[in-house]
């Protein structure tokens, strides 16, 4: 069965796109640990991140730098954090996250439910400097 990313590579759920390119997507995480939160993914669907071979790992790194240099432009942070948990959602992923302090990092503090114009305002704010 499809996973629930691979439904929103297909356009099958809605998503905050801010990126994509023949093989890869990115968009907000829904329920974000800091405003900004994007998700990276291969469209090809894989389980475990390590699962993909060195040219796939490489290629997502790649797209994620990309797309952390659109946040960096349009979120105001000091670093773009990076981290891999795929506990949740069994499709490889990186999360990007706008950092202030470590603490923005913290998974287990609680997530935000933003207000869906904000999500839409701030996709759109990264699409607009992705290159
Ligand atoms: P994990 O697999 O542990 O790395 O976590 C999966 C992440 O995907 C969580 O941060 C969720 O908030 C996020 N997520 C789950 N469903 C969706 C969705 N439909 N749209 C955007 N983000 C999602």
């Amino acid at each position: 069965m499809a996973t629930i990313f691979t439904k929103i590579i297909n356009g099958e759920i809605p998503s905050y796109k801010v990126a994509e390119d023949d093989k890869h997507y990115a968009f907000l995480d829904i329920n974000p640990v800091a405003p900004g939160h994007t998700l990276v993914v291969p469209k090809k669907e894989v389980d475990y991140i390590f699962k993909l071979d060195d040219q796939e790992l490489a290629e997502l790194n790649i797209f994620a730098k990309r797309v952390a240099k659109a946040m960096e432009k349009a979120m105001p942070c000091k670093r773009i954090g990076v981290t891999v948990i795929g506990l949740e959602v069994p499709h490889a992923h990186i999360h990007l996250i706008p950092i202030n302090q470590e603490s923005d990092m913290y998974f287990n503090k609680g997530k935000l439910t933003l207000d869906p114009k904000d999500m839409a305002d701030m996709a759109a704010a990264i699409a607009k400097e992705f290159k």
